[in-house]
């Protein structure tokens, strides 16, 4: 076996390999029986003794690689969530995530219409189409879509109780509640896709 395939954290081993591949020498390594008067192996015994009496300090390691990937990683999310802090940009976003994390980087169309306030979201539309919202009592932000529109008040039925008290924040992180919000956020869609098949001003007032 070639002495660099056996990965080392010791600094004192990995010191002598060096030593050993930069000598231009022969060096042959074999196994040899302990404690048979052998002249290297009595003097690596001596020295063995010895360094018990060293303090563990003067030993040092290197970090593995695992230790610098996650000590790199943890350098990358504090700077990550330093400029999420500091970010004057998409206030709404930050108010339902305020830790960064690349866990929740999933590309979840409907939910993140929710996490964006853009897309189907009428309010965000208006400020293209000065659309107005689609039960005409709101201007049809987001808040108002999940919790009050009463075009989804059948929709609402089964959701579990007491969904009304929480925030939207812990709606999405629900896993249950969230796959109520895909499903409305679906519906929702394909409302507003069929209006727009059949666009009309009249079509769009109705509501
Ligand atoms: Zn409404």
């Amino acid at each position: 076996m070639a002495l660099s395939a056996v990965e080392e954290a010791r600094d004192i081993i990995n010191n002598i390999k060096e030593d050993i591949k930069e000598y231009k020498g022969k060096i042959t390594l074999t196994w040899i029986r302990a404690h048979m008067g052998n002249f290297g192996n009595e003097r690596a015994d001596q020295l063995a003794k010895e360094a018990t009496l060293i303090s563990d300090e003067t030993i040092s390691f290197v970090p593995s690689r695992n230790k610098i990937r996650n000590e790199g990683n943890k350098i990358i999310k504090d700077l990550w969530q330093n400029r999420w802090n500091d970010s004057k940009n998409a206030r709404w976003t930050k108010n339902l995530i305020d830790k960064v994390n690349v866990d929740r980087l999933y590309g979840d169309f409907y939910i993140n219409q929710i996490l964006t306030a853009h897309g189907v979201f009428r309010e965000h539309q208006a400020r293209f189409f000065e659309k107005t919202s689609l039960c005409g009592q709101e201007t049809g932000s987001v808040l108002h879509v999940i919790k009050e529109c009463e075009i989804w008040t059948s929709y609402r039925k089964n959701w579990p109780s007491g969904w009304q008290l929480m925030s939207l924040k812990d709606l999405i992180n629900n896993a249950d509640i969230r796959i109520l919000l895909r499903g409305l956020l679906y519906e929702l869609l394909i409302k507003e896709l069929d209006l727009l098949s059949s666009f009309s001003e009249t079509d769009v007032s109705r509501h």
